[in-house]
């Protein structure tokens, strides 16, 4: 490759890659599974059609954390790569609370959370790529859920003199801005498997 030059992209990270490529954790998955009890442990495993690619172990500390374990590195040279990862909960219908992991790098809650060079860390701190064509609704998307978040303190926590109103208007919004990012996305991975 040519050094120096005009490219496509220039200026983006280059370093983009695949959700299709990257390991995932999905809380959601964890929690309707019933998997989220103090103190459980085990294993969740990945597979290609029928290929396995890879595994890891999970403890559950409590309500408030859990840790993914596993090893990173080549077979000469593996390293212990476990991470605890903090979870926040929001209240939903009927008194039910929805789990959500704390990405480890910008505290930000998600719902999943991919591994990418030994550690895992949110879509968009890991940087993976969309379909092109959602690009710009999902920077849209963003754009607005960033500025709502500014306003609320972390984990979507209610800012003290917020009128609870407007609290659960921003809500609403937030949720919506997730929502359909997660559609989207859904859509583009459908997608990828035809
Ligand atoms: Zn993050």
């Amino acid at each position: 490759m040519s050094r120096g030059g005009m490219r496509y992209g220039a200026g983006r990270p280059s370093y983009k890659v695949k959700a299709e490529h990257l390991q995932r954790v999905d809380i959601g998955r964890w929690h309707r599974g019933g998997f989220l009890h103090t103190g459980r442990s085990f294993t969740w495993s990945w597979h290609r059609g029928d290929e396995p690619t890879g595994n890891i172990g999970v403890l559950v500390h409590g309500v408030d954390s859990l840790r993914l374990q596993y090893m990173v590195g080549s077979d000469d040279q593996r390293r212990d790569g476990s991470q605890t990862i903090q979870l926040a909960h929001t209240a939903c219908n009927y008194g039910k609370s929805r789990p959500w992991f704390v990405c480890p790098v910008c505290q930000r809650r998600a719902g999943v959370l991919y591994m990418r060079a030994g550690r895992f860390a949110c879509r968009r701190c890991q940087k993976v790529a969309y379909a092109s064509q959602s690009c710009d609704l999902l920077d849209r998307l963003w754009r607005k859920q960033s500025k709502i978040e500014s306003r609320l303190v972390q984990h979507w926590q209610r800012p003290k003199g917020m009128r609870r109103g407007t609290y659960a208007r921003l809500i609403e919004v937030l949720l919506d801005c997730e929502e359909r990012r997660e559609n989207e996305f859904a859509q583009f991975a459908a997608r990828l498997l035809m």
